[in-house]
């Protein structure tokens, strides 16, 4: 293996550590204590365990967390209540209701209910719409941990060649979105894309968020190329047993690249970090004060 490994477990703590250093100092100086509410409808076990694990996050930056678990049969009516009194809540400063919602409730419906100011996830339009147009709003929190990923291991972006693959509204698209605004020349691959190994075979930057195990092979990847692996898929081995996989198929990728990140232990820890980021930032928005540094 010749490419560098981007360990994005040590880099989440890092900023974690951070996170609780600013935490502090607004507690101190401001008597301001960030709140994070997280709104979790049924019982799927893997929201249960991402939500406990922001729920601890939370805690352990110093930070307020505040959770909410509804049955699976509460009315959209009743969610949206719910929302609109976080949303006045002034001791709440981001909300984040779990994705995905049960079949019966408008997603879209329950996201543009969200004040954008407290929308941590950064999934409502006006969100959407300041990332595209350079505002301030709050930028998702997968595609944001990336980009300081890769900013760490590349210095400048600005002329690189970028592709990603996938178009989601919570990945794909808010990625293109802050590669471009680092003056990337942005290639946004999907299923329709035509040739693909020679799409991703040109790029210096390759985000993979597509969700298919090792989609993208190894022998794609240019000589020297960054690599970020979004993708978290759960494939059943030889002896039975499961693991975790991303998009990209490691082992032959990492020979090629110049820098890799690893599923597990690249962009998932980084997702938790940056919503406790995002969450200090609204805080700190809401009082008209400055971030910390
Ligand atoms: P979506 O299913 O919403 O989007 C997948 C995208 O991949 C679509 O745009 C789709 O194209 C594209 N795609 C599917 N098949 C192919 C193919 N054969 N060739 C090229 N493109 C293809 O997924 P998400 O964006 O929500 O998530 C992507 C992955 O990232 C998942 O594995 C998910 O678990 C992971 N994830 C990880 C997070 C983390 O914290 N690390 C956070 C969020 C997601 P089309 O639009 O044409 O259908």
């Amino acid at each position: 293996m010749s490419a560098s490994i981007i360990d994005g477990k040590a880099f989440a703590a890092n900023l974690k550590e951070k996170i609780a250093g600013k935490v502090k100092i607004l507690k101190e100086k401001y008597d301001l204590t960030p709140g994070l509410a997280v709104v979790l409808v049924g019982e799927d076990p893997a929201s249960q365990v991402y939500v406990r694990n922001k729920n601890k996050s939370t805690k352990a930056a110093g930070m307020n967390s505040f959770e909410y678990l509804m049955d699976d049969d509460v009315s959209e009516e009743e969610l949206i209540k719910k929302v609109n009194e976080l949303n006045n809540d002034p001791n709440v400063h981001g909300i984040l209701v779990q994705l995905p919602l049960p079949e019966h409730i408008n997603e879209a419906a329950v996201i543009e209910t969200i004040t954008p100011e407290k929308d941590v996830d950064g999934f409502h339009v006006i969100n959407s719409g300041l990332l595209a147009t350079g505002g301030k709003g709050m930028v998702p929190c997968t595609p944001l941990g990336c980009i300081m990923m890769l900013k760490d291991q590349l210095g400048n972006l600005s002329g690189l060649d970028a592709v990603v693959v996938g178009r989601s509204n919570i990945v794909g698209k808010p990625m293109a979105q802050l590669l471009l605004n680092e003056s990337c020349t942005v290639t946004i691959a999907h299923s329709r894309t035509k040739d693909l190994p020679d799409v991703v075979g040109r790029a210096d930057i390759v985000v993979a968020a597509v969700g298919v195990p090792e989609l993208v092979k190894g022998n794609w990847i240019k000589k020297g190329a960054t690599v970020i692996d979004v993708g978290i898929n759960r494939i059943q081995k030889n002896d039975g047993k499961t693991k975790l996989v991303g998009d990209v198929e490691f082992a032959v990728a990492a020979e090629r690249a110049a820098a890799i990140t690893p599923v597990p232990g690249g962009v998932g820890p980084m997702t938790i970090a940056v919503l406790l980021q995002n969450t200090v930032t609204a805080a700190c928005r809401s009082m008209g004060i400055d971030e910390p540094n």
